[in-house]
């Protein structure tokens, strides 16, 4: 068969995201990094924000979380009846200890400000085995990973010029983790136990050994890889702010014979809705706290809603909407969602995750097959830049506004 893939592939929106999952081993959380938030926010600030962005649904927290007049109790240990206590603030002040928007400095520069450009996936020699490539009728293949890594090299062009210290996550296509498959084999092995527990089946050899290799896989290329970024996030860049770079994919019509899509649109994402078997894993319970009390989701709103009102102006790109409950609009600007991914919840600073273009889309194919081209070229009627030129000058536009006073 000419026609080869292995995207992509999975449900409309979702396939990027990398939630739930934290089984390389984790230190349990360390309740006392909320010491410093104690008496800091008022009552309502917590609660308006856990409903707006981080938990819209009582029934979804109320095991976990709860909000009595002084103080919110946080369940510290599934299956203990052991709490940790925040306090809130007296008077309904609320005192951030972190600045509510990056700061603006008033000379029309980024200078002093942080960025991380995360370049979503490895791309490179891993495409296939990530899932995140696909290729037509003998043509180059489509690889996520490396057209990420080509907007951030050109973002940071572009941000450095304005004086911000950007850093790239990544700066090949190649893994920033050490490890590699063969080292979650004891891992693996464990999970494909309890899953044969669960189901009260023994798998046949040949099945067994693809549930191996498979999860051996996932362990390595997301979960291991994406804690190593974090680890050099928090750690070493300790950025004022981390950008996701992505795109996104639509399911083939007829899986059998892939062709391309007519969808072609995007949307802008901040952390959030966490959903209940979310908030039952202690990490991710902790995490959705940290940030809420870091107030980390007003910097992420406001520079992701610069962002999508750019994308809106300079690509024409309609907005992706959500339909299902494991996304939540947040604000009223259109295309600005929050979801729960391991990238966005375990970056400690904001984090603004991009999802434009769907790269099986007409348009966008034809665009990507043009390659990263300087200038513009005539595209059914219309000049247009290289999609990863006009792709990198989106976000680069959108920052500035967010973060630049407006010049008088
Ligand atoms: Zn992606």
């Amino acid at each position: 068969m000419a026609i080869r893939s292995l995207l992509w592939m999975f449900l409309a929106g979702a396939f990027c995201f990398l939630n739930g999952e934290t089984s390389v081993q984790l230190q349990p959380p360390d309740w006392a990094r909320l010491d410093a938030f104690q008496g800091t926010l008022s009552k309502s600030t917590f609660e308006q924000t856990l409903h707006q962005v981080y938990c819209p649904r009582v029934s979804w927290y109320q095991d976990w979380i709860k909000l009595n007049e002084s103080a919110v109790l946080i369940r510290k240990k599934r299956g203990e009846d052991s709490w940790y206590s925040l306090s809130f603030s007296e008077g309904n002040q609320t005192i951030s200890k972190n600045p509510d928007v990056l700061f603006a400095d008033k000379k029309n520069n980024l200078n002093g400000v942080r960025i991380a450009l995360d370049p979503g996936h490895i791309g490179g020699q891993y495409s296939e085995m990530e899932g995140r490539h696909f290729a037509l009728n003998g043509s180059l293949p489509v690889k996520e990973g490396d057209l990420a890594l080509s907007v951030a090299v050109r973002l940071k062009q572009k941000l450095s010029g304005l004086g911000a210290a950007v850093k790239l996550i990544r700066e090949k296509n190649e893994p920033v983790t050490v490890l590699r498959p063969h080292d979650f084999a004891g891992e693996a092995e464990i999970w494909v136990r309890q899953r044969e527990l669960l189901l009260k089946k023994k798998f046949n050899p040949e099945e067994r050994a693809k549930l191996m290799r498979k999860r051996k896989e996932i362990l390595f290329y997301r979960i291991s890889e994406i804690h190593a970024r974090a680890k050099l996030v928090n750690e070493d860049i300790r950025p004022d702010l981390v950008i996701c770079l992505h795109l996104n994919a639509a399911p083939w019509s007829d899986p059998e014979k892939f062709e391309l899509v007519e969808r072609n649109d995007f949307h802008v994402l901040v952390n959030g809705c966490y959903m209940g078997g979310e908030l039952s894993d202690d990490n991710q319970r902790f995490e959705m706290v940290f940030r809420l009390v870091n107030r980390w989701n007003k910097t992420e709103q406001h520079i992701a809603e610069s962002v999508s009102h750019a994308f809106t102006r300079k690509t024409n790109l309609p907005i992706f909407n959500y339909k299902g409950p494991n996304a939540l609009k947040v604000g009223n600007v259109p295309g600005v969602w929050a979801r729960n991914l391991l990238a966005n919840r375990i970056y400690h600073c904001p984090v603004v995750f991009l999802e434009p273009y769907v790269a099986n889309s007409h348009d966008a194919y034809e665009r990507i097959m043009l390659g990263n081209y300087k200038g513009k070229k005539k595209i059914n009627g219309k000049w247009k830049e290289s999609l990863v030129e006009e792709y990198a000058d989106s976000v680069f536009l959108g920052i500035k506004k967010s973060l630049l006073p407006v010049r008088r």
